[in-house]
């Protein structure tokens, strides 16, 4: 009996005559099918061996159905898209910002032709990379020059050390925050060659504990945007104003990396206490830091602007050369920044600023249509729109929070954590929060164009 089975089960020459499996050549390569039927098969000789039995296994289609399967499991692609139901705008473990449909077309062009990315159309002669983007962040902050990095974190290595290599930093012990993914400032410090030099206590630091640090080896005065924690309570800063006072005092430049690398001003959204890049240049910072894809909405990038003679240096720092934006980044980068030359054009059309700005009743009619749909579906208990509130995310504004509309679901079968588990792992993903028993969708960084993806999603779910 054991012996038919083995006999029954169809050859691989067989199976390639088949209809599916030919459709699977078309998709894969030839050895690629082959080598899945065979493990297949291999399967269910191990199972007949057994003494299992496999009749209904073993069938051609069924075991074309298993191969097709197995190899729509083994080669999908690793990074896939997401739908983002969490509220949160910046997740730094699904990309951050989203960017501008222009500055993604612009990204898609970079990389598919050629372009003038080191070569000036007028003269003929070769320039420079930083060209793309130099005047438009000189526009947005008041800046003398500026140049982009692939980070901000590698904006402050390189910044440190092509300004203050050898040299002591003097910085806040408030001040030496570790942002997600190990980038902590003492760290950084090292590997640029900087000497940190901390001062003051966590909680307090005076002006004059920075002037008592500043002697013969000292290379800059550095103040870092607490960006993802906030120290409250009994606690005294150094307005940068007065930072910039003792640096001129003493001929030192100061370093001021704002972190998310807001242009406008937040306050707009309800967020207060971002700094904004053009205010730190105004107030006489010598050069600023910032990401790309925080609060700025681009793609992830590191920028540096300020006094032209300390920019000149930087990019002279043979580490620009291990940091520098490739082509899609930069064209990205470059359509961001020109977005925001008009202000209610980036208000619009910057997916970041978009989310943040969305009026709480347009949320609400969006969480309400989105529910009438929802509740449609098979398998439902209950969809109820609520209000509740958002962070930003991606180590910004970490006590300030924003009302947003949410949908919360139960389901009449499946738990909220099998429900937010397969959501998570269907295709496109859905990502959303699970709270008090209920799976809770937040439409703020939802696109419009993607609603009824989710209602597919929740309808797939349900139904597995
Ligand atoms: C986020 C952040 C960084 C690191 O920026 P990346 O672009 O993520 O490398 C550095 N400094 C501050 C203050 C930040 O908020």
């Amino acid at each position: 009996m054991t012996q038919n089975a083995f006999r029954n089960l169809p050859a691989v020459n067989d199976l390639l005559e088949l209809e599916s499996i030919r459709t699977l050549i078309d998709q894969h390569a030839h050895d690629l099918v082959v080598a899945a039927i065979r493990v297949e098969l291999a399967d269910l000789r191990q199972q007949i061996a057994q003494g299992e039995t496999v009749d209904d296994a073993s069938t051609a289609a069924s075991v074309a159905q298993r191969v097709a399967d197995r190899l729509e499991r083994e080669l999908r692609p690793k990074l896939r898209a997401v739908i983002n139901a969490t509220g949160i705008v910046l997740h730094t473990n699904i990309g951050r910002a989203p960017i501008a449909e222009a500055a993604g077309n612009a990204a898609r062009e970079a990389a598919c032709g050629y372009l003038n990315l080191e070569l000036d159309l007028e003269t003929g002669k070769r320039s420079s990379r930083p060209l793309a983007i130099r005047e438009w962040v000189c526009r947005l902050t008041g800046a003398e020059s500026a140049t982009a990095v692939n980070n901000n974190a590698a904006a402050t290595v390189i910044v440190l050390r092509a300004v203050c290599h050898g040299k002591e930093v003097v910085i806040s012990r408030g001040q030496l925050v570790e942002i997600g993914g190990s980038f902590r400032i003492p760290e950084i410090m090292g590997v640029s060659g900087a000497l940190l030099r901390e001062v003051g206590a966590t909680n307090i630091t005076r002006l004059s504990d920075y002037e008592k640090a500043i002697g013969p080896n000292t290379g800059a005065l550095l103040q870092v945007h607490c960006s993802n924690y906030r120290i409250s309570g009994h606690t005294e800063a150094v307005p940068l104003e007065d930072l910039i006072a003792l640096g001129r005092k003493h001929g030192l430049p100061v370093i001021d990396d704002i972190g998310s690398g807001a242009l406008l001003d937040f306050a707009r959204f309800g967020f207060h206490g971002e700094p904004v890049a053009r205010q730190s240049i105004a107030a006489g910072a010598d050069l600023v830091l910032f990401s790309g894809d925080k609060l700025l909405g681009g793609p992830q990038s590191g920028i540096i602007a300020g006094k032209k003679e300390l920019i000149q240096k930087i990019e002279k720092d043979p580490l620009m050369r291990a940091f520098r934006l490739d082509k899609m980044t930069l064209a990205a980068l470059e359509t961001t920044l020109r977005i925001y030359l008009d202000e209610a054009k980036a208000l619009q059309a910057i997916p970041v600023l978009r989310m943040l700005g969305a009026p709480l009743p347009e949320l609400r009619r969006r969480a309400e249509a989105l529910a009438v749909r929802l509740r449609t579906l098979a398998g439902i208990a209950g969809v109820r729109v609520s209000e509740d509130v958002a962070f930003v995310g991606g180590g910004s504004l970490p006590d300030q929070t924003m009302p947003t509309a949410a949908l919360e679901v139960t389901a009449q079968q499946t738990s909220d954590a099998e429900l937010a588990h397969r959501l998570r792992v269907g295709n496109p993903a859905v990502l959303c929060r699970v709270r008090d028993g209920r799976l809770v969708l937040d439409v703020r960084t939802i696109f419009p164009e993607q609603e009824t993806a989710v209602v597919k999603a929740f309808q797939r779910s349900l139904q597995a």
